[in-house]
This record gives structure tokens, sequence and C-alpha cells, in this order.
């Protein structure tokens, strides 16, 4: 692990977020979109992707992985537009801002869509989804977020992946802030497609996203997408059968980062030890901040290791683009809130960071608290 502070602050956001030295320098190497070289990279991270996706090891031909570039929501558009045929329907289980943001593809992109909606604090409700598919025979497909980042609450995934393979529908997992560093299977979440991205858990830089796919669903897509560009399918039968070519330009230097990402996950101990790290930093920074009087939005039963979402502090002197500018200063990057309901703002605990790091944020924030004259 590179712990050398070579960067103006630490960013604690879920993306960008913290890389290390030797991923930002992996950048320096130029390659051509064309060349074998490069390509053997792009195959290496696929098989590699899929290898980090499957407890199947023995058996990697059931699944398959693509890259997309773009941010994250450009591949979630990529499997909203491309995995559901003209006739299909789809039903989204959104209790935040990224479930939101799948129905608001779905809906522009013209396709049958229905939602459960639920509060930003509740958790999916297993007995409304198992109601929703039994009742409505024409939903084909069922999307969800994993890790909602919008409050960092850790949805059911295995126990909604279980209901709708049980009742026989394609179920779209939105893992992108999660995977990589929660263990997760295509097996036990049940998921035939799961899209992350590159600049979240594998802590590589923004500039493309990835589906993990069930091979044989996937194969049946072909010519349904509704974009060119953005054709899962396309995409995918062209890195399938031309040795990893992307179709158009690919970014090549974040792939390349993305190439050494995945060997330093490895290098860590893979994503077991990764998680074990997020919890540590999580936990480090929410006993700190509880010390000092904040509240978390969530229970600790719903939390995810990933980002938490802290109340503003009940005081008049506080501001929370004065607190982020002075700790900004002091070397840390927080984020804002995206909670419609109440006033938070959120910090995040993956990344290229320790938990010595969150405590030194929290001494950050110490002062910062004293300094703005903030009470409890
Ligand atoms: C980060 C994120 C996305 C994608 O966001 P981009 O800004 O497009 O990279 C989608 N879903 C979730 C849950 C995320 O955390």
């Amino acid at each position: 692990m590179v712990n050398e502070r070579d960067t103006q602050y630490l960013l604690l956001t879920p993306g960008p977020l913290t890389t290390t030295r030797t991923v930002r320098e992996s950048m320096m190497q130029e390659y051509s979109t064309w060349d074998v070289d490069y390509n053997g990279i792009v195959q290496s991270i696929r098989t590699r992707l899929v290898e980090l996706a499957t407890s199947d090891a023995a058996n990697p031909d059931t699944h398959t992985a693509v890259l997309m570039p773009g941010s994250g929501t450009f591949t979630v558009e990529s499997v909203v537009g491309s995995v559901i045929p003209s006739d299909g329907k789809l039903l989204v289980l959104n209790n935040g801002a990224y479930g939101a943001r799948i129905t608001t593809i779905a809906r522009m992109l013209r396709v049958d869509t229905v939602e459960l909606g639920q509060a930003e604090i509740e958790p999916t409700d297993l007995g409304q989804v198992e109601q929703m598919l039994a009742g409505d025979p024409e939903i084909t497909h069922v999307a969800m977020v994993h890790c909602e980042t919008t409050t960092g609450m850790l949805n059911p995934v295995e126990a909604v992946g279980e209901i709708v393979r049980r009742l026989g529908r394609v179920f779209i997992l939105d893992a992108m802030s999660s995977f990589g560093g929660i263990p997760m299977s295509m097996e036990l979440t049940g998921a035939h497609y799961l899209i992350s991205s590159a600049n979240k858990c594998i802590q590589g830089v923004p500039g493309f996203g990835f589906v993990v796919a069930d091979r044989a669903k996937l194969e049946a897509t072909e010519g349904w997408s509704r974009s060119h560009s953005l054709d899962l399918f396309d995409q995918w039968h062209e890195m399938e059968t031309n040795g990893g070519k992307w179709r158009f330009t690919s970014p090549t230097h974040v792939v390349s980062a993305f190439a050494r990402a995945l060997d330093e996950l490895k290098d860590e101990g893979g994503i077991e030890a990764r998680h074990t790290r997020y919890v540590a930093n999580q936990k480090t920074m929410v006993k700190g901040m509880r010390a000092l009087g904040f509240r978390t939005l969530l229970g600790d039963d719903l939390q995810s290791p990933i980002i938490t979402s802290f109340y503003y502090p009940d005081s008049a002197e506080f501001e929370f683009q004065k607190f982020y500018d002075a700790l900004k200063s002091r070397g840390f990057v927080i984020y804002p809130g995206k909670v419609s309901h109440a006033q938070c703002f959120r910090i995040g605990s993956i990344g290229d960071v320790q938990p010595e790091d969150m405590t030194g944020l929290v001494g950050r924030i110490s002062e910062v608290i004293d300094e703005l004259g903030v009470r409890f």
C-alpha cells in the first residue's frame, strides 16, 4: 500500500476517490487503441472481473465482462437500454437518488417501467417485491441498487435476488459503489447483470464502467439496444471476437490505471481484505464523529462501510460551505448530502485511505467545529 501523500488533499468522496501514486503513474504509458499490447490488457481486465464476481472459478464460461466508456451512469444506461426487449417491462426498486436515476433512464428510453418507491431511509421491502412480481406477469426485469450512495444504505440484494430468480425474472444490479469493496458474487446476489465503474472500490480513475453478465442472457440480446454508442451487445461482441478491441476510441490511460488497480487489489489480499479495511475506516470515523456529537442518518444495521451520512449539527453556527472549505484547507475533501428530507453531509470511507487517516480527519473536524463555534 502506498501511503506517501503527494496530493493536495484526500478525497473522502465515493468517486473519484483517493488512488495510489502507482495507479496514477501507470497512466504515464501511452497505448494505441488498436495495439495488441493494449488489447491484451483489456482481455486480462475482463477475465479478472469475471473471476472477482463469480464464485465458480472452475467454470468461467458462464459469465463474461464488457467495458463501456463514460462515467458509471453511461453503463447503467447501456444495460437498461440494451438488455430489455421492446415488449419487456422493468420494475425498479427505488430508495434513493441512484434508484430514481434508473427509472429516469428507463422512462426516457421508453421502456415500460414500474417502480417500488420507498423512503430513502427504508430498506427494500421484500414482501412488496414479491407481491409486485407475482401480481404482474408482464414484468420481465428487475433493477436495484446495492449500496445506495445517496444515504450509504446497504440494500438486501441477496434476498431480492432470490425472489427475482424464483419468480423467473432477469435481475440487473447497480453495484457501482460496492463491487470490489464488499464481498459478493453473481451466484449469491442472483444478478444476471452486475454494473460497476473504474473509480469506485477497485480504486482506479474515472473514465469507464463495466458489466459482468450472465453469458447466455447477454448473448440473447443482439439487436435490442435503443442506442448505438451504448449498445452493450455490440460492445461486448467486438471485445469478445476481436481480442479485447473497443468499438471506438477507448480511454487507454484509464484502462492502464485500472489494470494496475486490479493488481493492487490482489496485493492487498483481495476483496475480503479491502472490505475489512473499509469497515475499519468507517467504524473509526463514525466512532470519532459520534464522540464529537454528530449523529448518523442511518442506524448501524442498515449502514454500509462505503459512505456515511451525518445530520448537520443543530446549531446556527454550522454552515456546510464553511465547514467544507475549512476541512479542505486541512487536507480532506468530504461530500455534500443528497438526501431529500434531511440536512446531511456525507463522508466516504473508500479509496486508498486507512483508519489512521480517519483519526486524522476527526481531529481536524474537531478543530473546525471549535473554530466555527458549533455547539451540539
Ligand atoms: C457512483 C454511482 C453511480 C454512477 O455515477 P457516475 O457519476 O455516473 O459515475 C451509479 N450508481 C451508484 C449507486 C453510484 O454510487
